[in-house]
C-alpha cells in the first residue's frame, strides 16, 4: 500500500534522508527503529507530506507523487488535504484542539474536511471512542485527561478519517510508564484489524510482537531490514547490534 523509493531530504547542508526505499504491504505494520536524529520523524512526515522531499517517489494506495527538487509540483489543497487524510497521523504530543470536548475533535475532520454530515460524525466518532475505551468520555475536555486518554483520542480523531495507513511518531514516549500500556493496547488491537501502520518507537518489545517488519535506521539510511526475528534477535549489521545493546 506504501512504497517510498530513493527519497531524499536535506534541512540546508544537513542531509536528513539519504535514499531511502521501503515497502508497506496492505495489512502490515512496520516498525521504524534508530537513534535520535537518524531520521525517522522526518521519514514519517514525508510520507504524510507535512515535509516536502527533494527527491523520489512516494506511492499511498493509488496516488503516487514524484518529488524532483525545485520544482515539486504538490496536489492541490484540496487533493493534498485528502491525501494526509489518507495517511492518518499520531504525534508524541498529542495536539487535540483544547476549546472541543472529546467528541468534536474527533469529528472534526470528518465535518469540515471529508465533508459529511455531523449526524454520521458523530455515530462514528462515538463508535471509534468506544473502540478505544473512551465511550464515557465524550463530552470531556482534553485537558482534564491523562496522557494516555489524550493519546486514545488522538488515535480516535486519526481514524476518523478512514487512513489507509497510520502513522504513529513514539506515540507513547511522552507518557507516564503506567500508561503505556493502554495505548499500546489500542495500537494492538489496530493490527488485529489489519490496519497498515508505520511505528517510530522505542519499545523494542512492542516491536518485536506487533511488527511483521522492523527498519533500523541511522544517519537516515536503512541499514537493516527484516523481520523481527532477524532484525532485533539476530541483526546481521552491528550498527544495528551496539544500538539494540545499548536501549534494550
Ligand atoms: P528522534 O529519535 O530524536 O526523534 P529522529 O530519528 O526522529 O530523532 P528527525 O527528527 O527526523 O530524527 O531529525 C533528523 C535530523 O534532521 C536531526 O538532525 C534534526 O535536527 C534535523 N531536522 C529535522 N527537522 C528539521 C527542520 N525542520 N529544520 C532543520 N533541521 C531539521
Ligand atoms: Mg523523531
Amino acid at each position: 500500500v506504501i512504497e517510498i523509493k530513493n527519497l531524499k531530504k536535506s534541512f540546508g547542508d544537513l542531509a536528513v534522508l539519504k535514499d531511502i526505499s521501503l515497502t508497506v504491504e496492505r495489512g502490515s505494520v512496520v516498525a521504524l527503529i534508530g537513534p535520535s536524529g537518524s531520521g525517522k520523524s522526518t521519514l514519517l512526515r514525508c510520507v504524510n507530506l507535512l515535509t516536502v522531499p527533494d527527491g523520489g517517489d512516494i506511492r499511498v494506495g493509488e496516488q503516487s507523487i514524484t518529488f524532483s527538487g525545485k520544482n515539486t509540483a504538490l496536489p492541490r489543497d484540496k487533493v493534498l488535504a485528502g491525501y494526509r487524510a489518507r495517511t492518518g497521523m499520531v504525534f508524541q504530543h498529542f495536539n487535540l484542539f483544547p476549546h472541543m470536548t472529546v467528541l468534536q475533535n474527533v469529528m472534526e475532520g470528518p465535518v469540515t474536511v471529508l465533508r459529511k454530515n455531523r449526524h454520521e460524525a458523530e455515530a462514528k466518532a462515538r463508535e471509534l471512542l468506544a473502540k478505544v475505551g473512551l465511550a464515557d468520555r465524550a463530552d470531556m475536555v482534553p485537558d482534564r485527561m491523562s496522557g494516555g486518554q489524550k493519546q486514545r483520542v488522538a488515535i480516535a480523531r486519526a481514524l476518523a478519517m478512514e487512513p489507509s495507513v497510520m502513522l504513529f511518531d513514539e506515540a507513547t514516549s511522552a507518557l507516564d510508564p503506567e500508561l503505556v500500556a493502554e495505548v499500546l493496547g489500542v495500537i494492538k488491537s489496530l493490527a488485529k484489524e489489519g490496519m497498515t501502520m508505520i511505528l517510530v518507537t522505542h519499545e523494542i518489545a512492542f516491536a518485536r510482537e506487533v511488527a511483521d517488519k522492523v527498519i533500523f535506521m541511522r544517519d537516515g539510511v536503512v541499514v537493516e531490514s527484516g523481520p523481527p526475528s532477524q532484525v532485533i534477535d539476530d541483526p546481521q549489521q552491528e550498527a544495528t547490534r551496539s544500538f539494540l545493546g545499548r536501549i534494550l
